[in-house]
């Protein structure tokens, strides 16, 4: 038989307008729970945690009504969108709040494979403190937001924040690592790169990717651009030493050729009409100059939205 210690497994979903799928998700994770409590791998006391991350629609409603119903749905609204970052933050630290041994966070949508689930349970009672979910295949992604995660996963460890490819935000955390996590103040904290960061046990499971159970993809370009950049400017500082280099390189070489222009001019008197010249280095630099503050900007701007010290999510209601 299984270990006499049967966690308290909390199952985190981030929900933004979510009506179409939140009832059959709760129904099947609901499921999921059951079948490991009848394997004696989970404790009863498991529950299913849901976050609306400010939905326009019915998504709240529904949730309320699953909680009349089942006592082991509970959940929490935000006042406004936050982001689903924000959303799982929220929700890992409710459920540490509420009081669980793991928690798993998964998408509302099921487009996880929900029956992994017993396999990070599994992982943990191994005695692993993170369980990290790997997509088998991007083929249910766009061409488009294929490439950009390939070439975002690329740029990343080259930058030094070792995060696996096609990682996810599907995974399981222990009770330390929800510890952890609170140890780190920055309100603007990328996950991804932070379970990889803190050095905890970490195993990895693999597991399918389905298309959307329905309803539409809720991030858009502009979103995950915006997790994209976060990541970057909040685990590598290497782009700013890139311009530190380049600046280094672009000065020696302005030297050389501002050198060779006055020995030009002193010796052979003759003024060279490098026209063209002039023009292509004027757009050389000026394009490398702009490229430069862009990417100090970013990092600014990080700096700003940190220093503010705006709380990360605002709850409207909770229900326990
Ligand atoms: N989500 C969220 N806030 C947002 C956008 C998305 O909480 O601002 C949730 C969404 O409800 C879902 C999960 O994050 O549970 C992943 O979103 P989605 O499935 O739309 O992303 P995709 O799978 O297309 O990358
Ligand atoms: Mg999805």
């Amino acid at each position: 038989m299984m270990s006499e210690f049967k966690p308290i497994l909390a199952i985190v979903v981030p929900c933004f307008n979510e009506e179409l799928c939140v009832v059959s998700t709760i129904e099947r994770l609901r499921e999921v729970k059951q079948v490991l409590v009848d394997k004696n791998k989970i404790s009863e006391k498991s529950y299913i945690y849901l976050v609306d991350d400010g939905s326009a629609d019915n998504t709240w409603n529904l949730v309320v009504q699953m909680h009349e119903k089942y006592s082991d749905v509970k959940g929490l609204k935000f006042i406004r969108n936050f982001g689903n970052q924000k959303a799982l933050i929220a929700g890992y630290e409710g459920v540490r709040a509420l009081g669980c041994d793991c928690a798993v966070s998964i998408d509302a949508d099921l487009q996880q494979d929900e029956w992994a689930i017993e396999k990070f349970v599994d992982k943990f009672l191994e005695g692993a403190d993170i369980v990290s979910g790997i997509r088998n295949s991007r083929e249910t992604d766009s061409l488009f937001k294929k490439s950009t995660a390939i070439l975002f996963y690329k740029l990343m460890n080259m930058l030094g924040a070792k995060i696996p490819m096609n990682h996810s935000d599907y995974r399981l955390i222990s009770k330390r690592a929800l510890d952890i996590m609170e140890l780190y103040p920055e309100k603007h904290l990328f996950l991804r790169g932070f379970f990889n960061e803190v050095g905890l046990k970490t195993v990895y499971v693999n597991f399918d990717v389905k298309p959307r159970m329905a309803g539409e993809s809720k991030f858009n370009f502009v979103k995950l651009m915006g997790l994209a950049l976060n990541g970057i400017t909040s685990f590598s500082v290497v782009p700013l030493r890139i311009i530190s280099v380049l600046g280094f390189i672009m000065a020696f070489v302005s030297f050389i050729i501002g050198a060779e222009t006055v020995f030009e001019k002193i010796f052979f008197h003759n003024t060279p009409n490098g026209w063209a010249t002039n023009i292509i280095l004027l757009c050389f630099f000026g394009g490398i100059q702009i490229c430069c503050l862009g990417v100090i900007g970013e990092y600014v701007g990080q700096v700003y939205r940190e220093v503010k010290g705006r709380p990360r999510y605002i709850k409207e209601t909770e229900l326990k």
